[in-house]
């Protein structure tokens, strides 16, 4: 075994880890296969993928693109090959006394929103669920029985209650809700919130009505907004302008100055971060949020922390660029039908691809790319590193507006060598 495993070593995998591959091999019958046991073992270990699905936020590829940037901005500003080790993650630098790790973010991300403050989580299902055991527990929670969605990955609205301590008033019908139907649940019940979860994936069409946050927050009791994809602020300032394919998104921005005291959404959705969950809204609300004590297994690292930081900060300045996912999001579909005709593979052609991850369903965004004829979605994902493309009825679309310029030659390589497999 030992032998085996030292026969497989130029895979590249600490010894122990061989001798794993090395031990598969074996109880499979087969020593040879040692080298792709080994192999197999690696791939299934995190790595890099090139996305070429035309979908940006895609949930299986890490959802919002990372750049350097995130990972590079403050904690590395000196230089890049600046050993990092301390930061004052919960250090007040002025007083030299235990300081709070959410002031750092809070601030930034306020100012983004127009809120009084902001406190950071894991993800936003665990916003959700610290707003409503903070805010109301064994109290009532009035939602649209419209709204009692499931978003994927096991979000589902009845089970967050629950598990937050809260009972779910529902109010309306599936496609009608008024606000008559929210006032009077007010009126007969012990209702803490109203809340409003975005659909994301889910749409209701036809004869329906939903009621809005102004109306809402005229009811009495906090509107909190669960808007899940995050655009911070309707009008795009950090664009000049907002692309028509983002059309009918409800910004954080907006629904607070409509009347939310609370907008909980993600990270690594529209607002192209790292995974986080984010709470905007009234500071009251906000420092009852974080005294709860599951603030405490919520609460993000410092890699989060940083890297979101980052983000924030190339929002107030206005830096799209420095944002992968919204650099690649408004890069002009000419220039990606240049880099498809340069790659010098496949059939050119124009494709459309999406935002994803549940926010604005179904609302193209122009793209350009190649296609071949033919499924080659598994040749093209064993390659090293893996491209992941998307295939309708036997043909194979690679869209350049998930792929990073830097990848072209990735792509092209991937895409000849699983021309050659035929
Ligand atoms: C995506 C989404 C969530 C879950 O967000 P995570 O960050 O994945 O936990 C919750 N609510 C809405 C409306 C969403 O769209």
């Amino acid at each position: 075994m030992n032998d085996l495993a030292l026969r497989i070593a130029d895979v590249g995998l600490p010894h122990p880890l061989l001798v794993i591959a090395a031990r598969a091999a074996i109880a499979a019958g087969d020593p040879d296969s040692a080298a792709d046991e080994a192999h197999r073992l690696r791939r299934s270990l995190l790595g890099p993928a090139v996305n070429a699905t035309g979908v940006l936020l895609h949930t299986n590829l890490g959802r919002a693109p990372l750049g350097n940037e995130h990972s590079r901005a403050l904690l590395h500003s000196a230089s890049d090959d600046q050993p990092v080790r301390f930061s004052n993650l919960e250090f007040d630098l002025a007083s030299g006394r235990r300081g709070s790790r959410t002031t750092h973010a809070s601030l930034l991300l306020a100012t983004l929103t127009g809120a009084e403050a902001a406190l950071v989580v894991n993800n936003c299902a665990a916003a959700v669920t610290l707003v409503l055991a903070a805010l109301a527990r064994d109290r009532g929670v009035a939602v649209s029985r419209g709204e009692l969605v499931e978003i994927g990955g096991g979000f589902r609205v009845p089970e967050v209650m629950e598990q937050s301590g809260a009972r779910l008033v529902e109010v309306g019908t599936t496609n009608r809700t008024r606000a008559a139907d929210y006032r009077a649940a007010a009126e007969r019940d012990d209702i803490a919130l109203l809340l409003k979860v975005h659909p994301s994936n889910y749409r209701i069409t036809g004869f329906t009505e939903e009621t809005s946050v102004a109306e809402l927050a005229k009811i009495g009791p906090p509107v909190v907004s669960d808007l899940g994809s995050g655009l911070l602020d309707e009008r795009c300032p950090w664009l000049g302008q907002r692309p028509d394919w983002l059309a009918g998104e409800p910004g954080a921005r907006q629904t607070l100055a409509a009347g939310a005291s609370l907008v909980t959404f993600s990270g690594d959705k529209l607002m192209g971060g790292p995974q986080a969950g984010i709470v905007c809204g009234r500071a009251d609300l906000i420092a009852a949020c974080a005294a709860h004590p599951l603030m405490r297994a919520f609460r993000p690292g410092s890699l989060v922390l940083d890297a979101l930081q980052s983000v924030a900060l190339a929002y107030l300045r206005r830096d799209a660029d420095a944002i992968p996912f919204w650099r690649m999001a408004r890069v002009p579909v000419e220039e990606l039908s240049q880099r498809a005709e340069a790659l010098g593979v496949g059939r050119p052609s124009r494709t459309t691809a999406l935002a994803g991850a549940g926010s604005l369903p179904g609302q193209a965004i122009p793209s350009a790319g190649i296609e071949l004829d033919g499924d080659y979605a598994a040749t093209l994902r064993a390659f090293d590193p893996p491209v992941v493309a998307r295939v309708n009825e036997q043909t194979t679309v690679l869209d350049l507006r998930t792929v990073d310029p830097a990848d072209d030659a990735v792509v092209a390589a991937a895409v000849r060598h699983a021309l050659s497999q035929q």
